[in-house]
C-alpha cells in the first residue's frame, strides 16, 4: 500500500551503543528481548556496536562515519552516554553532526538524565514503573528535544557535561558507590549513610556568577540587552574548606535523587549547591536524606545559587574525586559553563 511505501523511504537508521557491563550487568539481554523488538517494529534500522572497555564508546563515535544516520542511543547509564556526547563533541566535524539527537535506553545503574527527561514531559509515573520500556518508547517514537549542556575546562582539556559536575561528599559517593554495582540503583543511598561516618573536608576557591533574576522571571524581557558588565560585578569568590560543592543541570541527577527541583530541561542555568566546613555533619547527613525529596536547599548551612558560570581550584592539592556527570576526572582547577550548543535527545 502506499502507507507502507511510504514508511519505506522514510526509515531510520539509528546507531546503538552498549555498555555490557551497566547496570547490573544484563544490558545485552535486555536490549534482545526488550529493546530490538520495539525499535523493529517502528521501523528503525537498529546497528548495534557493544562496548569492551571503558573508553571504547567515546573512541568509537569520534571516527565513526554518521552518514545518512537518524540517532544515536546507548543503552546503559549516564557514563556510557558522557562517552558519546565527548566523542561526538571532539570529531573534526562536530559542528556538522552536533544536531544528531542522542538517546539513552535506561539500562545503567545511574541514569540522571533519563529520569530527568521523564520529569519534564510528565512521565515519571511511567517511567519508574518500566525506564526500559518508557525510554525505548521515546527513542522508537523520535521526537527531539534540546537539554542543557556545559562545556567544562579542566587543567589541559574540555569536556562537555549534560548532568553534574562537584567535588567532596556527594561526588566521592558517586564514585565510591561503584563497588556497590551488584545492588543497582540503591547504591548510591546506602553508600551515602558510610560515608557520613568518615566526613571529610576540602580546601577549595569556588567562584561564581549567578544568573540575572531578569532571566530568572517569567515576564516579557526589557529591550535593553543584558550585559556581561553587570555579570562581572556579581561574580562571587570563596576560599576556605568545604564539605561538598555539587552542580547539576537536569533536576534528577539518579533515579531517587532530585537534586535541582526548579530545572527544566534548558533553561541555561547551572545548579549549584555547596556546604561549608563549619555547617558540619548534621547539615551534611540533612542534605543527603532531603536529596530524595528536593528540599536539601532549604537546609541550613547549605546555599544553593543557579549561576551560568562558576570555577573551582583546589587549594592544597586535589584530595576526593573530581566528578563530571558520575565520571572520575583529574585536574587541580575546573571552570563550569553552559555551552551555546544545547544537546539534542530523544524524549516522550
Ligand atoms: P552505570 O549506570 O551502571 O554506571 P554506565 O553506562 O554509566 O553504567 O557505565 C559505567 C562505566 O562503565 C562508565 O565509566 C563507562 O565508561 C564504563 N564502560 C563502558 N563500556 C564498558 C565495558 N565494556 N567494560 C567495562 N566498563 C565499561
Ligand atoms: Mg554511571
Amino acid at each position: 500500500s502506499v502507507a507502507i511505501s511510504s514508511y519505506h523511504l522514510l526509515q531510520r537508521r539509528y546507531l546503538v551503543i552498549l555498555n555490557p557491563k551497566s547496570g547490573q550487568g544484563k544490558s545485552i539481554s535486555i536490549y534482545r528481548d526488550k529493546v530490538a523488538p520495539i525499535l523493529q517494529e517502528a521501523g528503525i534500522k537498529a546497528e548495534l556496536f557493544i562496548t569492551e572497555r571503558a573508553g571504547h564508546a567515546n573512541s568509537f563515535v569520534s571516527t565513526a562515519n554518521f552518514h545518512d544516520l537518524h540517532g544515536i542511543c546507548t543503552v546503559g547509564g549516564d557514563g556510557l552516554l558522557f562517552e558519546v556526547v565527548n566523542g561526538l563533541r571532539s570529531r573534526p566535524d562536530g559542528s556538522q553532526i552536533a544536531h544528531i539527537p542522542v538517546g539513552v535506553i535506561a539500562g545503567g545503574s545511574g541514569n540522571g538524565l533519563a529520569r530527568s527527561l521523564a520529569s519534564y514531559t510528565g512521565e515519571s509515573s511511567d517511567y519508574l514503573k518500566n525506564p526500559v520500556l518508557s525510554t525505548t518508547l521515546a527513542v522508537a517514537r523520535g521526537r527531539v528535544v534540546q537539554v542543557n549542556l556545559t562545556e567544562v575546562d579542566l587543567d589541559e582539556k574540555r569536556l562537555f557535561s549534560f548532568l553534574s559536575a562537584g567535588w567532596g561528599l556527594l561526588a566521592d559517593i558517586d564514585v565510591e558507590s561503584e563497588i556497590l554495582r551488584p545492588i543497582g540503583e540503591p547504591r548510591f543511598t546506602v553508600w551515602s549513610l558510610l560515608r557520613l561516618m568518615k566526613l571529610k573536608t576540602y580546601r577549595a576557591q569556588l567562584s561564581y556568577i549567578p544568573c540575572s533574576h531578569v532571566s530568572e522571571k517569567p515576564v516579557i524581557r526589557e529591550p535593553i540587552p543584558e550585559t556581561d558588565v553587570g555579570d562581572i560585578s556579581a561574580r562571587t569568590s570563596i576560599e576556605g574548606d568545604f564539605i561538598s560543592i555539587y552542580s547539576s543541570i537536569q533536576s534528577y541527577i539518579g533515579s531517587d535523587l532530585i537534586f535541582a527541583p526548579k530545572a527544566t530541561a534548558n533553561d541555561g542555568r547551572i545548579h549549584l549547591t555547596f556546604i561549608r566546613s563549619n555547617a558540619g555533619r548534621a547539615c551534611a547527613t540533612q542534605f543527603l536524606l532531603a536529596l530524595d525529596k528536593g528540599t536539601h536547599t532549604n537546609i541550613n548551612g547549605v546555599t544553593y545559587v543557579a549561576v551560568k558560570e562558576f570555577s573551582l581550584q583546589s587549594k592544597g592539592g586535589i584530595g576526593g574525586n573530581l566528578v563530571i556527570d558520575g565520571e572520575r576526572v583529574s585536574a587541580e582547577k575546573m571552570i563550569v559553563r553552559i555551552s551555546p550548543t544545547p544537546l539534542n535527545v530523544f524524549s516522550m
